[in-house]
């Protein structure tokens, strides 16, 4: 069998940090080997620092890891960051000036035109702009790349689709928001029981930038950004796991109910070990998706597309649900991980 390679996970005792933890435990071609906190946890083991919040116990092999600090060096080959943006930015910036690739989740680095935005499915030719980063930044072999938000993963895969075969002109998206997205603990059980909150902070922004920078061409200049008009609204539901989203859609080339949902089924899946037999799955049941029923198809790593008709106003519209921790997070840093082997760029 291929050596592993050895990972260390920055945010390790938080909510996609144990995620890390839950799906990396016997992945072919990774082994923990390091994790790191804040100083809250950092210098106790694992099993004392984390309150562990999946099914089941907290996996034997991570428990007496005694938890570092944010800085480099740590034992490891490649750096999977679940920090908050607030302390990203430097930490990732370290590790990756100190020779390490760093694959974030956080928004630090997402927008900043020389680091790639992956969904690997749809713009793996992104990669390109690593050189360009190392460059710009002076990295010697460390590098930064970047998953997408997690309500972003819902609705960047289906728009997508859409966009390669008929061209979007517009789309009007309204996100509701799993309270997992959040963090631990996240939204207090006293705002989010019995109701729906409008507002999540800085995240309309996110959600109507990223996917035309994950939709766009990159050329010699970097990333041209795909030009579609995008409006969001976003609101946290009491729903545990599993971001959902209602999208209507106007197209540049006309398209049959039947093209739409071809365009969604026929796009294709990578063959990467952590890849989903299909990316995009779409359901006829008239009540579905759902976030209890669908977030975990395909591992937690499919898109479910339900409620596909032509609309009264926009061309057509749609409701797009992924699991906001593992495609939305963990499962999406790993599966760049993933990509970046088979490209041989780590
Ligand atoms: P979380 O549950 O609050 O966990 C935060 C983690 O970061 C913990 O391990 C915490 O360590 C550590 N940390 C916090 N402040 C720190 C500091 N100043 N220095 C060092 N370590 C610090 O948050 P999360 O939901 O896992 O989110 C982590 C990141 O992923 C965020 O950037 C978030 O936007 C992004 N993200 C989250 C989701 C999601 O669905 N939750 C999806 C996509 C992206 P201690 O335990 O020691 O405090």
């Amino acid at each position: 069998m291929s050596k592993k390679y050895r990972v260390g996970i920055l945010g390790a005792t938080g909510t996609v940090g144990q995620r890390f933890v839950q799906l990396l435990e016997n992945h072919p071609q990774f082994e923990i080997t390091a994790l790191a906190a804040s100083d809250r946890s950092a210098g106790k083991v694992f099993a004392e620092a984390c309150a562990w919040k999946l099914a089941g116990t907290i996996p034997e092999y991570v428990r007496e890891i005694v938890v570092q600090p944010i800085d480099p060096p740590l034992d490891c080959d490649i750096v999977f960051s679940s920090l908050p943006s607030s302390a990203a930015r430097e930490a990732e910036e370290a590790f990756a000036r100190a020779g390490y690739p760093v694959i974030s989740n956080s928004s630090s680095y997402r927008m900043d035109e020389d680091v790639p935005l992956l969904i690997p499915e749809i713009n793996a030719d992104h990669v390109a702009l690593i050189e360009r980063q190392k460059q710009k930044r002076g990295f010697s072999k460390g590098f930064i790349v970047t998953n997408p938000n997690c309500a972003v993963i819902s609705i960047a895969p289906p728009l997508a689709a859409l966009h390669r075969r008929f061209g979007v002109e517009a789309a009007v998206v309204t996100t509701l928001q799993a309270i997992s997205g959040a963090g631990y603990p996240g939204v207090a059980s006293l705002d989010i029981f019995d109701n729906v909150i409008p507002y999540i902070a800085g995240e309309e922004p996110k959600v109507e930038t990223e996917s035309q920078k994950i939709l766009g061409k990159i050329g010699n200049d970097g990333i041209a950004v795909a030009d579609f008009a995008l409006s969001a609204q976003c609101f946290r539901v009491p729903v545990i796991d599993g971001h959902t989203a209602s999208v209507r859609v106007d197209l540049r080339e006309k398209a049959t109910l039947e093209d739409v949902v071809s365009a969604m089924t026929s796009f294709p899946s990578l063959g990467l070990y952590s890849s989903p037999e299909r990316f995009i799955e779409v359901t006829d049941e008239p009540s579905r998706p759902q976030p209890r029923l669908d977030r975990d198809n395909g591992k937690g790593m499919a898109i479910t597309v339900g409620r596909v008709f032509p609309d009264n106003i926009f061309d057509y519209r749609f409701v797009a649900m992924s699991h906001n921790t593992v495609r939305g997070a963990a499962g999406s840093a790993i599966l760049n991980a993933e990509l970046l082997i088979d490209k041989r760029i780590i």
